[in-house]
């Protein structure tokens, strides 16, 4: 049985403290400046700066005087009339408070009703794990549960991942002191979870410790030792003594189980000469009482007894029944080993009085035997007897109790890889759906886009077309138009002509051709300029549209003649289109090019004749009809074949 176990509760409380005031602050954050900047004045940003440095660990790493400093410059930086800022003073003050756990809880108490009635659950939170971590010193384990389960509640209501973590830590330090080993390794491992997923890698490491002490406890020394072997060398080289005191002390307990006694001594050595950094005398009586025990096992009980006494002295006016009771078992154990048995009893009994309080088996299974030795020395074998059944049932027990642990963390641990497993095999499948998801959605995107090119393809090709149409159709109207008249040209007129005269000449139906020549009008031309002339004709132009019917074709001959074709018409009805024709001229208002400018024509009419060959020989007669009106003196109508 490794009786050097016991001073296992002193580290739990230590790391317990450490934990209630948060983490030590980590290389990133930059030091914590220990200011003596006694001119603070209130400032609510500086205050949220300070606080939020100290809060991610400051106060932990700092020794007692310069968390000291820390939370005087933060109250004077404090406004006045800021309750929730005062909660905030209050919590991280509560949580450095390490010396008077009774003011601490009174303290803690006050601050959860405040922090509840301003309805500040981060808060009441951070109250409630200060009391637990204060009550953790005075009572036993169970007692301090309620708190860290209610915080840890509310912390995961909250999704305050860093809050739940903290409060496993401190329900894990509650459960490895209970006995609950793989209980306690369970909630140290999801906090590591948390902290690593949370970023908080500093607290992480420093979580290495509880899961050395806990892999410790369960027997795991191999795993122990690469646990608090790497919180001490974070710890050192982040030069945070609390955690490196603790870490040494652990590594001390590791030896002292391999039975490397020398090594074990040397650490605690390492540690007891780190002690007056932590600024207060319960760090060196806590080392020495360690010290203490691994003297006795090496039998120099006298060096054990002066290093306990001293221990003592350290730790007089700390609270802690665990260590109380511990320190009075080692005591007993030097005193019986320099053979005063009767003293060593007495410190033996209130050795047992203080960890019956502390409900510790584990303490007591240590004190039993060392009780039955000293009883048997002193000649009291029945009562020796009687104390050696009660050690062989408590260990019974207690091996009982650790093979279940074993079991336990066996299980939690098969849990912990299978659900690692599941989360893989979830991720992977989503990874897979995801894929597939991806390949559809890209398929969708390809079908998309061929149905969009093929849309912007018939739209292009839709416009192209139109374009070529109206090309073509302005093509072919250049083609058969006249451009300075807009009438159809010499060509059209001739084909339009020609398509009309075969038609009556297949129904032997009607057709008239009227020749227009503007008269004189070379004149304009020289008077008035070729511009004004070439408006002259526009006009003329569309002055006999005008006059012309819906049917009737009108084109331009050249120069200034023009050519109708009058279908379906006789020579009396297309005699009075021409004088319409002429009178339409004759009618146009040329004022705007020179005052009193007129223009007349003169028209020939032409019908067709049976014996008409084609319809040049119509458009023939009817110029000869115009030549006639032409001789006759200009402005007039004339017949084919008739005298006008
Ligand atoms: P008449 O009464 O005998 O027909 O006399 P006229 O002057 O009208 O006849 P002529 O054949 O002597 O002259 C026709 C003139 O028309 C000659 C030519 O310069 C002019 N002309 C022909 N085409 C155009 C044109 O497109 N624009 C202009 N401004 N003048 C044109
Ligand atoms: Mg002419
Ligand atoms: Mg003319």
């Amino acid at each position: 049985m490794p009786r050097r176990r016991l001073l296992a509760a002193l580290l739990a409380v230590a790391s317990m403290a450490a934990v209630a005031s948060a983490a030590p602050i980590t290389p990133t954050d930059g030091p914590v400046t220990a200011s003596r900047d006694h001119a603070a004045q209130p400032d609510a940003d500086a205050f949220d700066a300070l606080a939020a440095l100290l809060d991610r660990g400051g106060l932990a790493a700092a020794t007692p005087d310069q968390a000291r400093d820390h939370l005087a410059r933060l109250r004077r930086l404090l406004p006045p009339g800021d309750p929730r800022r005062d909660l905030r003073y209050r919590y991280l003050a509560c949580g450095a408070e390490r010396s008077d756990a009774r003011s601490t809880i009174a303290l803690a108490t006050r601050g959860i009703a405040d922090a509840r009635t301003l309805e500040d659950t981060h808060a009441q939170v951070r109250f409630l794990y200060c009391r637990a971590g204060a009550r953790a010193s005075v009572a036993p384990p169970d007692q301090t549960l309620g708190d860290w389960e209610a915080g840890l509640a509310m912390a995961r209501a909250n999704r305050d991942w860093r809050l739940v973590a903290d409060g496993l830590v401190g329900r894990g330090h509650m459960r490895s002191l209970a006995g609950e080993h793989a209980r306690a390794l369970n909630d140290f491992l999801t906090a590591q979870q948390l902290y690593r997923t949370t970023g908080h890698d500093a607290l992480a490491r420093e979580n290495a410790l509880n899961l050395g002490i806990a892999y410790r406890r369960m027997g795991d020394l191999e795993e122990a030792r690469t646990q608090v072997r790497l919180a001490l060398d974070e710890a050192t080289q982040r030069d945070d003594w609390g955690t490196r005191f603790n870490a040494l002390l652990q590594l001390g307990y590791l030896y002292e189980d391999l039975d490397q006694l020398a090594h074990a001594q040397a650490t605690y050595e390492q540690a007891l000469n780190l002690a007056p950094r932590g600024q207060a005398r319960s760090p060196a009586g806590a080392a020495r009482l360690a010290l203490g025990g691994v003297l006795i096992a090496r039998d120099q009980h006298a060096t054990a007894l002066e290093t306990l006494d001293q221990a003592e002295r350290e730790l007089a006016g700390t609270t802690d029944t665990g260590r109380s009771g511990l320190l009075r078992m080692r005591r007993g154990q030097a005193l019986a080993g320099l053979g005063r048995q009767d003293e060593a009893l007495r410190e033996y009994e209130a050795a047992e009085r203080l960890m019956e309080q502390q409900d510790n088996d584990r303490y007591l299974a240590m004190l039993l035997p060392a009780r039955a030795e000293a009883l048997e020395a002193s000649g009291q074998t029945d009562r020796a007897l009687a104390e050696y059944r009660r050690f062989i049932q408590l260990e019974g027990k207690l091996l009982g109790d650790s093979a279940r642990q074993r079991a336990m963390a066996m299980r939690h641990r098969f849990d912990a890889r299978r659900r690692e497993l599941d989360t893989q095999r979830l991720l992977a499948d989503t990874a897979l759906k995801r894929q597939e998801l991806d390949a559809l959605v890209q398929a969708r995107r390809w079908q998309w886009l061929a149905l969009a090119l093929g849309v912007v393809l018939v739209l292009v090709l839709s416009v192209r077309l139109l374009r070529q149409l109206s090309r073509t159709r302005r093509l072919r109207s250049l083609a058969t138009t006249d451009a300075l008249t807009g009438v159809a040209n010499r060509r059209a007129i001739d084909q339009a002509g020609s398509a009309m005269f075969a038609t009556a000449s297949t129904g032997d139906i009607a057709l008239s051709v009227l020749m227009l020549d503007i008269d004189h009008f070379k004149q304009i031309n020289d008077v008035h300029g070729h511009l004004a002339g070439d408006e002259v004709l526009r006009r003329v132009a569309a002055a006999c549209q005008g006059a012309l019917r819906k049917d009737d074709r009108l084109g331009r001959f050249g120069g200034e003649e023009f050519i109708a074709v009058l279908p379906c018409t006789a020579v009396t009805p297309a005699t009075q289109v021409a004088e319409r024709l002429r009178l339409a001229v004759q009618a146009i208002d040329l004022d705007d090019i020179a005052a009193g400018l007129q223009v007349t024509a003169s028209v020939g009419v032409a019908t067709r004749r049976r014996d008409d060959a084609d319809f040049a020989t119509l458009v023939d007669r009817a110029d000869q009809a115009l030549y006639r009106a032409k001789a006759g003196g200009r402005n007039r109508v004339e017949r084919d074949g008739l005298p006008g």
